[in-house]
């Protein structure tokens, strides 16, 4: 049965998957949610005699249905290589009672990797679909991990090109020396003198900007998001949600039907949708744990139904969680709703205008599965040196808001559900604030120095993706204000 996608403020059209791909935001600013979410059609023990590659075929045909199969494998085999450091993917690793879900294998080490490294083809599987001549040019917001992941991703992929727009003061310089020396003909990195929420609702004009549009393509080209509001990055998010499962009944961890809880360090809410989305799908999970640092709006909806982004924007160690307007939480709202365009528009219109909007009481019924809390710094330095001494297992900064929380959630209700905590990037990409953490006499070292530290602390081998840039040189250099976003753009494209 085909499955269509709907924008949540549109007018009830409906687009194919690889037309939503394509798109990546719809015209009228809304998001593409699919018509319901599909069960699976395999049962879970089938699923857990399964590879990671597998799963990922069984959970994805049932979301791009006007892919052939044929398709579909050859999307997966591109994305799933040696690209990652293990044929498993997604490793669990279990630390004293709790499973860590590490989704930093890619190539650059953070989980953005796991649908960065599958999109390319998605969408250039689409055009092909769609008979589409123009070259596509990918326009990214970051808070860090995308851009480099989109960048890895793109460089180099035929009849694409793609623009990153970072916060120039608001990424780890690891990150930052990831992007700015980034090759690849089609690939151009540029800083903006914002934070990354000027950096997306930049975007999100460019992308609704009509007369620009009009030039594009009379040029040849035309936009597309490797955000997170593509459905093509949601997609394949879902898979380790039903992996993770499926590998712990393989392991006797849990018995068939046994719920988990799960904990996700949450920014954009890309990550915890595809939980939540692997959940409606079947997977036994109890509580949705969103775990915020100390921009904390989502945990203030949770507890409230207030989503209220009038607060100060506060710099973290956890920058890719650095965000005050979380853009996947539309497709949530949009089935709280009960899928109704009109009142999603109406929230979000408030959400523009007044930065904020209230969920009714019968919404918040539905907000049941999840619960919110957060982590402030001192807590995060602190579960990070505390697991590190107990356990000798060293987490990254994000992680370790998921921890922190993990924590206070059982300590608070004493859930005895068995847990697993997204772990969504590598202790390397944040060597500082992670050695710091540990003993505050790595506070006078230099940065690279520290990423050897960590390599002997933890005896676990430095990643390719930080050899990479120890010598790189840096092409990317260009900084401008944030009104300046669309001028730069049409610079590159000359339009
Ligand atoms: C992007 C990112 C997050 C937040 O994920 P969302 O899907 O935006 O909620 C958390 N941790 C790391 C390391 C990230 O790169």
């Amino acid at each position: 049965m085909e499955l269509f996608y709907k924008s949540t403020r549109g007018d009830g059209n409906k687009v194919t998957a690889s037309q939503a791909i394509l798109q990546g935001l719809a015209e009228d600013g809304g998001l593409f949610a699919p018509e319901h979410i599909p069960m699976l059609d395999k049962s879970i023990e089938e699923l857990s005699n399964m590879d990671y590659k597998q799963i990922a075929y069984e959970v994805m045909k049932l979301f791009l249905t006007d892919f052939s199969k044929e398709e579909i494998l050859d999307c997966i085999e591109k994305a799933y290589d040696e690209k990652f450091d293990t044929n498993i993917i997604a490793p669990l690793v279990k630390v004293d009672d709790v499973y860590f879900l590490e989704l930093f294998h890619g190539s650059t080490i953070a989980f953005k990797d796991m649908a960065l490294s599958i999109l390319p083809h998605l969408l250039t599987t689409s055009a092909k679909k769609n008979n589409i001549k123009n070259e596509i040019v990918i326009l990214t917001a970051t808070s860090g991990d995308t851009g480099k992941a989109a960048l890895a991703g793109f460089a180099d992929v035929e009849g694409t090109s793609i623009i990153v727009f970072y916060p120039k003061d608001g990424v780890s310089l690891v990150q930052e020396l990831q992007m700015v020396t980034q090759k690849g003909d089609n690939a151009k990195v540029i800083g903006i003198k914002g934070n990354f929420d000027d950096a997306q609702t930049g975007v999100k004009n460019i992308f609704g900007d009509k007369e620009l549009k009009e030039k594009m393509s009379l040029a040849g080209y035309q936009f597309s998001s490797a955000n997170s509001i593509n459905i093509g990055r949601l997609v394949p998010q879902i898979v380790y949600y039903v992996y993770t499962y499926a590998s712990l009944l393989k392991n006797k961890e849990i018995t068939n039907g046994e719920k988990i809880n799960v904990i996700v360090p949450t920014g954009n809410f890309g990550n915890i949708l595809a939980a939540y989305y692997a959940k409606c799908m079947g997977i036994p999970i109890n509580k949705l744990v969103c775990a915020s640092n100390e921009n904390k709006v989502l945990v203030d909806f949770f507890n409230t139904g207030i989503y209220d982004r009038n607060r100060e924007f506060i710099l973290t160690s956890s920058p890719s969680m650095d965000i005050l307007i979380s853009s996947n939480l539309e497709r949530l709202i949009y089935i709280l709703t009960g899928q109704s365009e009109q009142k999603t528009s109406e929230l979000m219109n408030s959400l523009s205008s007044n930065g904020k909007y209230e969920i009714t009481e019968e919404m918040k019924v539905l907000l049941e599965d999840f619960v919110g809390y957060y982590a402030n710094e001192d807590e995060i330095s602190e579960v990070i040196k505390k697991t590190y001494n107990e356990t000798n297992y060293v987490m990254d900064t994000h992680t370790a808001v998921a921890a922190s929380v993990y924590f206070k959630y059982i300590s608070k209700t004493k859930d005895n559900t068995k847990s697993v905590i997204a772990s969504t990037a590598s202790p390397y990409k944040f060597a500082r604030s992670v050695m710091t953490a540990i003993d505050d006499q790595y506070a006078s070292k230099e940065d690279f120095d520290l990423i050897n530290d960590l390599n002997k602390i933890s005896e676990v081998e430095i990643p390719n993706a930080i050899k990479e840039i120890l010598d790189a040189k840096v092409i990317h250099d260009t900084v401008v204000e944030t009104n300046e976003m669309k001028k730069a753009v049409e610079k590159i494209l000359n339009v």
